[in-house]
């Protein structure tokens, strides 16, 4: 039903001019109801307030990139200084060779590094480089994970295209579509089924260390372990997708986080990563790096092809430098934890009190709450979720002020802006939310 809000006003504007309204298909309402997204208007901390005025406490992160809150100090006093200086130069910048600095010194894997401009770009690329280096065309990837909308990722892939009912992208041409393997997350005996099978036609197995495309995902342990092993022992090459993982969990990356049971980080460094999100502050970026062999595969160095008029501009560059500053202050990633804890402990205590069966995926500072009575530790268990017992407590928690990506999938992101009161605010929501739940049940 209309609201009159300006939100609908914009959106039935938007309609005639931008494809669906929305120029990034996750931000539609489509999968929890329809109807108008909410039009935010400004941010600051951790709240943002809406095109009508209302505030909102803002757990999407602009799904993840927003850790340190809207329009944090450090970060916009970069940006702005940065854009005084000029904000683009078609040359190389120093700012490029400090953040490139910082990088490798927090994830140690990267003996060399390209800036790119978004997620997608990243692990396009480092795909290509993949195939060039090992003069193979397959690729591994896993059921549910996303990795940005270039060809050959979006099969079977998780967040916004399953969210739409979309998993396999029409437009994906069927020849490319047969480069892709895809197996099990967490299911060590079907990679290396697929390993064996495919012996040396697969030039990288493409994985999220840990997930966050189909809820938090933990692997299970020993899965990385044995995942760099049978790939390796292979000949192919392990590329980590860490564009949600870096810098969310502590200060470095998923192959870093001493939350993950493996033996060694040795034992389960990946040949490549792509990065993104957190790492541009809030501006657009995207990363890829690893092995010094293979990074020299990249032209000019060597005859694998990826360029950018916008690569490493001064204003993203900066805004990731003083990203990555802020998050060294101490005790912040720990702060993070705590308030998700206490946010975990009052979401599962809420909906026990009204008999609702909700799974909650924690990893340090970010949770997934999955509507239903099992485990969620791979895609078909994340599937195998209420979308719309989520849709309706969606739509009550938007409606109480508290913002949540539209889909049963997606994670909510604590930043450094969160307060114990708005944790204890967003507990209370919920539990109204759950109370409303009952006759869905
Ligand atoms: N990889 C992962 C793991 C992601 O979560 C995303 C974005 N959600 C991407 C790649 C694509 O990044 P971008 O949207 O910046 O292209």
């Amino acid at each position: 039903k209309p609201t009159g809000s300006r939100s609908e006003a914009l959106y039935n504007e938007a309609l005639q001019h931008i494809v669906g309204g929305v120029n990034s298909p996750s931000r539609s309402f489509k999968a929890v109801g329809g109807g108008a997204p909410v039009f935010m208007k400004r941010g600051k901390g951790a709240y943002f307030w809406d095109e009508d005025g209302k505030r909102y406490i803002d757990y999407l992160a602009a799904y993840g990139p927003i850790i340190l809150g809207h329009a944090h100090p450090h970060v916009t006093a970069a940006i702005c200084r940065a854009a005084e200086n000029g904000t683009l130069f078609g040359t190389p910048t120093e700012l490029e060779v400090v953040f490139a600095r910082m990088l490798k010194s927090a994830i140690p894997s990267l003996d060399k590094v390209r800036f790119v401009n978004s997620g997608t770009e990243a692990v396009m690329t480092t795909i290509r480089v993949a195939r060039a280096f090992t003069g193979r065309s397959k690729i591994i990837k896993f059921a549910g994970c996303y990795h940005g909308h270039s060809d050959l990722v979006l099969v079977a892939a998780g967040s916004g295209p399953s969210t739409l009912g979309i998993p396999d992208s029409a437009g994906v041409p069927k020849s490319i579509a047969s480069e892709v393997i895809t197996v099990p997350y967490n299911d060590s005996e079907a990679l290396e089924a697929a390993l064996a099978h495919w012996g040396d036609e697969i030039a990288a197995v493409m994985i999220e260390p840990i997930v966050g495309n189909f809820g938090m995902v933990m692997p299970k342990p020993g899965f990385l372990e044995r995942l760099c092993t049978a790939t390796r022992r292979n000949g192919s090459l392990v590329i980590y997708d860490e564009v949600i993982t870096a810098f969310r969990f502590h200060y470095g990356a998923a192959q870093t986080f001493d939350g993950l049971e493996a033996p060694s980080y040795a034992a389960i460094e990946p040949d490549l990563t792509a990065l993104g999100k957190i790492i541009g502050g809030g501006l657009p970026i995207g990363a890829y790096g690893g092995r010094k062999e293979i990074m020299d595969k990249v032209a000019p160095l060597g005859p694998a092809y990826q360029a950018g008029t916008m690569a490493g501009n001064p204003a993203s560059i900066s805004a990731g430098i003083a990203c990555l500053e802020a998050l060294q202050e101490p005790g912040l990633y720990d702060r993070l934890d705590r308030l998700a804890a206490s946010l975990e402990a009052g979401l599962a205590a809420a909906a026990r009190a009204h008999g609702i069966a909700l799974t909650i995926n924690r990893i340090r500072g970010s949770l997934s709450t999955h509507f239903c009575n099992h485990p969620v530790s791979d895609y078909e268990e994340a599937q195998d979720t209420d979308g719309e017992l989520f849709a309706h407590f969606f739509r009550s928690m938007l409606e109480q002020g508290i913002c949540l990506a539209p889909s049963k999938y997606e994670a909510w992101f604590m930043t450094a802006a969160h307060t114990e009161q708005d944790i204890a605010d967003t507990i209370t929501a919920a539990d109204h939310a759950f109370a409303k739940l009952k006759p869905y049940i």
